[in-house]
């Protein structure tokens, strides 16, 4: 069985329920890069249907009225209606046939993986709610993920203030008690500001589980200036992970971005000294590292953490482009920090 597979038939077999039929539509477009707006409708659709009780299902079904719900269109009312009439919708059915293989090179390494260091909910920028992120994380079989949000002066992310970075962190403690023996481990994705200070209160930064910390701004600053910036980030006590390190974008809807310039070799020994994993970035328009760079990682002795970045829950299966590149650029499993069990990992983040 595929991580994916687990997806499909969660319990090994029968036909999904409507809601469950429309996020699995949801993620299959997702993994398989859709652009936003042709998720969006199926996954608004389970919102809607999700919020029925089961006489009113009853009756939309019986009177075959889907569509005069607000949310619901043609073709979200044929997966409903097939859904419920106990059918596997012909468009999921047409999806899960499609569905291509992720990075199967990089498997020995993805089957090692137990987790996931950065991932987007809606509190930000991210499309999904943190419960359906983290629901979808628990299928494809991983022991935690951490939620990382955006940080305050990401403001077009809708970054997260103290405060309320504080209320998600309540409403992770209760999902944890829902999801276990599943962890939802707590972080942030906090901007790395133009002096190489962190975008976030420094006591908040270290009551979380995971501190992945990324440049989004100034990208094109000179060497010196994103040299230090970064060596002085990688090297704070509360930075766990250094997110997406060259900034750059390849073929993909968000255009091409080049490379910031900076001293690789510093700030990966940086990395290692200070006890910050470098993040390879799943994410198919980042790839980032660039292999020189990731292999000059390996080269130095840093650890990694193989991520996905995901702002949706079909995005949490692109891990298997990141763990080619890694197994394709000579990563000793050993050194990803997230094929560790969950107190491993912890212990390493809080002591480095
Ligand atoms: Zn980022
Ligand atoms: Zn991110």
């Amino acid at each position: 069985m595929t991580d994916a597979d687990r997806i499909a038939e969660p319990d090994g077999a029968g036909a999904p329920g409507p809601v469950e039929a429309l996020r699995e539509i949801g993620f299959w477009l997702e993994r398989g890069r859709a652009q936003t707006h042709r998720v969006k409708a199926y996954r608004r659709a389970a919102e809607v249907v999700a919020g029925l009780s089961p006489d009113e299902l009853a009756t939309y079904q019986a009177a075959g009225i889907w569509q005069d719900l607000s949310g619901i269109g043609p073709k979200t009312a044929a997966v409903i209606t097939q859904a419920c009439a106990g059918q596997i919708p012909d468009y999921l059915a047409d999806l899960r046939r499609a569905a291509q293989p992720i990075g199967a090179p990089g498997k020995p390494l993805r089957q090692r993986l137990r987790g996931d260091l950065h991932t987007h909910s809606n509190w930000s920028d991210g499309g999904s709610p943190i419960e359906e992120m983290m629901g979808v994380a628990a299928a494809l079989g991983h022991e935690y993920c951490a939620l990382t949000d955006h940080s305050p002066r990401l403001t077009v992310a809708n970054g997260l203030s103290a405060e309320r970075l504080r209320r998600q962190l309540d409403v992770v403690a209760e999902l944890n008690e829902r999801f276990a023996p599943f962890r939802v481990l707590t972080g942030i994705e906090v901007d790395i500001l133009d002096d190489g200070a962190l975008d976030q209160e420094a006591d908040l930064l270290a009551e979380l589980d995971i501190v992945v910390a990324s440049v989004h701004s100034h990208l094109r600053a000179d060497s010196a200036t994103m040299t230090k910036r970064m060596v002085y980030a990688v090297a704070n006590p509360n930075v766990d992970v250094l997110g997406h390190c060259t900034g750059r974008l390849v073929a993909g809807v968000r255009g091409n971005r080049p490379e910031s310039t900076f001293d690789a070799e510093l700030v990966f020994e940086a990395c290692k000294k200070y006890g910050t994993a470098v993040e390879i970035n799943s994410r198919p328009e980042r790839l980032d590292p660039p292999s020189r760079l990731l292999r000059l990682a390996v080269e130095i002795g840093c650890h990694f953490a193989v991520d996905t970045d995901a702002h949706a829950p079909g995005q949490l299966d692109w891990q298997g482009y990141g763990c080619e590149r890694a197994v394709a650029n000579g990563v000793d499993p050993d050194r990803v920090i997230n094929t560790w069990p969950v107190d491993d990992l912890l212990a390493w983040t809080a002591g480095s």
